[in-house]
């Protein structure tokens, strides 16, 4: 293998350090710490396990952290009122609604109660707006979380070409953006895409984030990328693997994040991250 590794887990502890030191200054400014509510509706093993990490994650970085749980019969008037009143309590700065939501339950709606201030997974309309605008606001956490790798491993994408692979709001488009921000000239690729591997063989930076596990093979790749596997697939041998077909792919790229320890732990680092500046954000007024 030629390509560095992007260490996830070491960039997350980093980031992770310093939302520490800012929560701390937070609470001895403001004289209460930083507050994240997440809201889960319903017994989604997989759901419950990333709320149980978020509120774990929240306490030891000093953000007050707590989850709310629902019944997975509850109406869609019972989590929007929820939502409202987490809106209302000036103690908290971050509120989460954990998806998927059960099928009755019409998560833009949702989302979209959320008070943007608070939107901490930035992802309803007004932050996406703003995103799209190129103003100041909160920013989805995973692609959020490849932007700051990026930062680590001193890519600058000014001028280069990124092709990110996938165009979900969660996490294609916000990434899209986030790059033509930096100045990068940015193609989304899709499932509707011809010739995907002369598309992704242009890319200076390449974002997978599909759900394919592998669909990105180690000779499209151009000698000297930095390649961010955001995919997170879980194959029949119990084992996690990306959207990229690494071995090969490492072979050709400079920088490269594996699969689990690349894209996976920055995502919860920059929600605590996203937490404190809506706090400070808030508190400025
Ligand atoms: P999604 O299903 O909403 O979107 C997938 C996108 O891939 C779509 O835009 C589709 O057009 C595109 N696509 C599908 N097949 C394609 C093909 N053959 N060629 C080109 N494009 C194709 O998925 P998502 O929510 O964006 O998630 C993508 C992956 O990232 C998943 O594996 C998910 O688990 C993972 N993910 C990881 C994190 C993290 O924390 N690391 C966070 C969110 C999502």
């Amino acid at each position: 293998m030629t390509a560095e590794l992007i260490d996830g887990k070491a960039i997350a502890k980093k980031v992770r350090a310093e939302v520490k030191e800012r929560a701390a200054a937070f609470a001895e400014t403001y004289g209460r710490q930083p507050g994240l509510e997440v809201v889960l509706v319903g017994e989604d093993p997989a759901s419950q396990v990333y709320v149980r990490n978020k509120e774990r994650a929240s306490n030891k970085v000093g953000i007050r952290g707590a989850a709310h749980r629902l019944p997975a019969d509850a109406s869609e008037a019972a989590v929007l009122e929820l939502v409202g009143k987490l809106n209302a309590d000036d103690a908290v700065d971050g509120i989460l609604v954990q998806l998927p939501l059960p099928d009755h339950i019409d998560p833009n709606a949702v989302v979209d109660q959320i008070d943007a201030a608070k939107d901490v997974d930035g992802l309803g309309a007004v932050n996406a707006g703003l995103l799209v605008l190129g103003r100041q606001g909160l920013r989805p956490c995973t692609p959020f979380g490849c932007m700051r790798m990026l930062e680590e491993i001193g890519c600058d994408p000014k001028g280069k070409r990124a092709v990110v692979v996938g165009r979900s709001n969660l996490v294609g488009k916000p990434i899209a953006h986030l790059l033509l921000q930096k100045h990068a000239t940015v193609t989304v690729a899709h499932s509707r895409t011809q010739d995907l591997p002369g598309v992704v063989g242009q890319a200076d930076i390449v974002v997978a984030a599909v759900g394919v596990q592998g669909l990105v093979k180690g000779d499209w790749i151009k000698p000297g990328a930095v390649v961010l596997d955001v995919g997170i697939n879980r194959a029949d041998d119990g084992k996690l693997y990306g959207d990229v077909d690494f071995e090969p792919a490492a072979e050709r790229a400079s920088h490269i994040t594996p699969v689990p320890g690349g894209v996976g732990p920055m995502t919860i680092a920059m929600l605590l991250s996203n937490t404190v500046d809506a706090a400070y954000a808030r508190a400025a007024g």
